[in-house]
């Protein structure tokens, strides 16, 4: 199988105020106060469309604004709970996200060479998950696939 690029594509503004709209709605819904700051880090999150950990997050929203990477680690648990943001890899102890709402599920492989994340769609994980927990009587929400390794840039490249 193929690796291939599943996201959604590129993302109109559109999209991205339905999202924040979500994000919103959620900080109300628990009595959370929506903040300009909650926003610029959810803003930040919503454009990025790739796997990133709070060390970038930080570097790409400390150039806009006054941020402490603190906020950011208190914002990220409420991102991922209102369905905004996923956790996908730990790599040295940080780990990496990627925002989900309204994309394919999809599994990764990932590289530890040149460290590149590759996503894939493979079907047949569902139908796994599915058999296990019914085999073990358990209600699943979901299930995580990673795959690592050397990509085949790497392999071709000379030592
Ligand atoms: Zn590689
Ligand atoms: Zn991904």
């Amino acid at each position: 199988m193929n690796s291939r690029d599943v996201s959604a594509g590129r993302r109109g503004d559109g999209e991205l105020t339905e999202e924040m709209e979500v994000f919103r709605e959620f900080l109300r819904d628990r009595g959370y106060r929506v903040t300009k700051e909650r926003e610029a880090i959810a803003d930040s999150i919503l454009r990025n469309r790739d796997h990133f950990d709070v060390d970038e997050l930080y570097l790409s929203l400390r150039s806009r604004l006054t941020i402490s990477k603190a906020s950011i680690y208190r914002a990220i648990p409420l991102l991922i709970e209102s369905g905004l943001l996923a956790e996908v890899y730990l790599e040295n102890g940080h780990m990496h996200y990627e925002r989900v709402y309204g994309r394919e599920h999809h599994s990764h492989l990932r590289c530890l060479k040149c460290r590149r994340i590759f996503e894939f769609s493979a079907p047949e994980l569902a139908a796994v998950e599915k058999r296990i927990s019914r085999l073990e009587g358990f209600k699943s929400e979901g299930h995580k696939f990673e795959i690592w390794g050397v990509c085949a840039a790497c392999q071709a490249e000379k030592a």
